[in-house]
């Protein structure tokens, strides 16, 4: 089994925002095309165009429909409280939380949830402990955690061990293969310094996903979360995530959403006659 070091002052990591991620796998496909040609590649895929595709995806999207609710429940519950039997936990049992997330929120219109879903470089990664070669292993200069190619023998003992379903076989390769926090970019001293970022985080046209030193308080991406209410997922398992989800803000209801929707009044007589004459084409 494997060591891990002792824990790093750099916290390397990503925040992803539910509340502006829009599902649009932008950042999934930005991750393949980086690291199919990296240091992790080939990431494989069998079927591609068949009915049953699999293949090997370091961030993956998941979309949501989150029922409406009229009662105060935690609607998004990144610590799985409610499969647990506590449906009323209160954010605190996460790490963080906010007055205006949905964790906290009574009537809540229905929505959906983009969760994307990478490695989060847990501070204590079961998948590195259990490893019988030493392959899976945590960087001790900056947290990553990462898996020696050549010394995998494909057991699939990590993936078994990852609650967070974040490690990825690759079955023509046979090894196991994850999310690389982009370490062949972020210190790429070939690239301009403005592109020194995971493919992820560069792809991601709402600006839902931030990298940075989580270690250092003063950092970007801590002040981020420590305004936003950043959460661990599923702290009570006790292996300290190092990235961050921001909890999507809360919704509203109501008059103002049928306000909004309402059909303006048009002025035809007000029109030019081209667009009084489109006006009448499009209304037949
Ligand atoms: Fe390991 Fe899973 Fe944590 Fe990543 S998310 S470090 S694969 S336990
Ligand atoms: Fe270690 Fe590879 Fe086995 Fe995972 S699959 S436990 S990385 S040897
Ligand atoms: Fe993929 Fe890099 Fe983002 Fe990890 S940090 S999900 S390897 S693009």
């Amino acid at each position: 089994m494997t060591d891990l070091p002792p824990p790093s002052k750099k916290k390397l990591g990503l925040v992803i925002d539910l509340d502006t991620c829009v599902g649009c796998h932008a950042c999934a496909v930005a991750c393949k095309e980086w690291n199919a040609g990296g240091i992790a590649g080939p990431l494989t895929d069998e079927r591609p165009y068949g009915k049953d595709p699999t293949g090997v995806w370091f961030n993956r999207v998941h979309s949501y429909e989150v029922a409406a609710t009229d009662f105060a429940r935690p609607a998004f519950d990144p610590g799985g409280h409610a499969a647990i039997g506590r449906e009323t936990a209160p954010v605190s049992a996460c790490s963080g939380g906010s007055s205006d997330s949905l964790a906290t929120a009574a009537a809540q219109p229905a929505m959906t949830l983009h969760f994307p879903r990478s490695c989060l470089h847990c501070e204590e990664p079961a998948c590195v402990t259990v490893c019988p070669t030493g392959a899976s292993y945590k960087r001790a200069e900056d947290g990553i955690v990462l898996v020696d190619e050549d010394k995998c023998i494909g057991c699939k003992l990590c993936s078994w061990a990852c609650p967070y379903g974040a490690r990825e076989y690759s079955q023509v390769e046979g090894v196991m293969k994850k999310c690389t926090l982009c370490v062949d970019r972020i210190y790429n001293h070939n690239l301009e310094e403005a592109e020194r970022e995971p493919a992820c985080v560069q792809a991601c046209p709402t600006r839902a996903r931030h990298f940075g030193d989580l270690g250092d308080p003063q950092s970007k991406v801590s002040q981020l979360v420590a305004a936003r209410g950043g959460v661990d997922l599923m702290p009570q398992l006790g292996y300290k995530p190092v990235n961050q989800y921001l909890p999507p803000r809360a919704r509203r209801a109501g008059a103002a959403t049928s306000a909004a929707t309402a059909p303006e009044p048009l002025d035809t007589a007000a029109l030019s006659p081209v667009l009084r004459w489109l006006d009448r084409v499009l209304t037949r």
